[in-house]
């Protein structure tokens, strides 16, 4: 018995703002399927697949993917979740992508982080992260209970190879430049969401609440 219509949701912030870590609580607390746009090209590089090795450097130099590829791979996912609520992170990046999701989906909810370029460069060159499951720690704020190993699994963490200082400010400017303007896309549909802060703990309680909020909204909405 369907409670409440499918919730269907986009977290956005720039690179570092904690989209990943704040998807991970959304996960646990409401249980949305996570999409990665990130983790998704990560798996393909690992895994040598012909778009991987095709991607790679174009993601190693900081640079966006070609919209029509990334498009195509995320609406192929998303097509094998038509029944599920999910919450798509780094997808989409460019009004482009955005009008191609909007051509198959709604979207219910945009999450923005809004955190200050400064805060982020501090942060991305203390990221590691445990590639196979996109878990994400911070050495200075949320380290792992043994340096350099992941908390679930034990296996080793990484830096990413595009958390460099020079391909961090380019990733900004793209940001900036293509992503900021999806943030005004969503605006003038009225379902933008921006939480302001620089720290993750204290930005999630009111995204938290914010997320109660919506989803009894929808329940109501269905049963009435
Ligand atoms: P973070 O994960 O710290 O929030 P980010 O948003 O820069 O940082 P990812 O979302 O993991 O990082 O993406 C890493 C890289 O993958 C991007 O710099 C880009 O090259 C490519 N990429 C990911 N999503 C997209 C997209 N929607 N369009 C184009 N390129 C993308
Ligand atoms: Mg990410």
């Amino acid at each position: 018995m369907a409670l409440r219509s499918i919730f269907r949701a986009v977290i956005m912030g720039p690179p570092g703002s904690g989209k990943g870590t704040v998807s991970a609580r959304i996960v646990k607390s409401f249980g949305p399927k996570h999409l990665s746009s990130g983790d998704l090209l990560r798996a393909n590089i690992t895994a040598k697949t012909e778009l991987g090795l095709l991607m790679k450097s174009c993601i190693d130099q900081g640079q966006l993917v070609p919209d029509d590829v990334i498009s195509r791979l995320i609406l192929r996912e998303l097509r094998a979740m038509e029944q599920t609520d999910w919450l798509l992170d780094g997808f989409p990046r460019t009004v482009s992508q955005a009008e191609a999701l909007d051509t198959v989906y709604c979207v219910d909810t945009v999450i923005n982080l809004d955190v200050p370029f400064q805060t982020i460069k501090q942060r991305l060159t203390s990221r590691w992260i445990h590639t196979p499951s996109g878990r994400v720690y911070n050495m200075d704020f949320n380290p792992p209970r043994v340096a350099g190993l992941d908390d679930d699994t034990g296996e080793a963490l990484v830096q990413r190879d595009d958390d460099t200082p020079e391909t961090v400010t380019r990733r900004l400017k793209a940001y900036e430049n293509l992503t900021e303007p999806v943030l005004e896309y969503y605006r003038s549909k009225g379902v933008l969401e921006t939480f302001s802060g620089t720290e993750t703990n204290k930005i999630w309680p009111h995204i938290q609440v914010f997320l109660n909020e919506k989803l009894s909204t929808m329940k109501q909405k269905v049963v009435a």
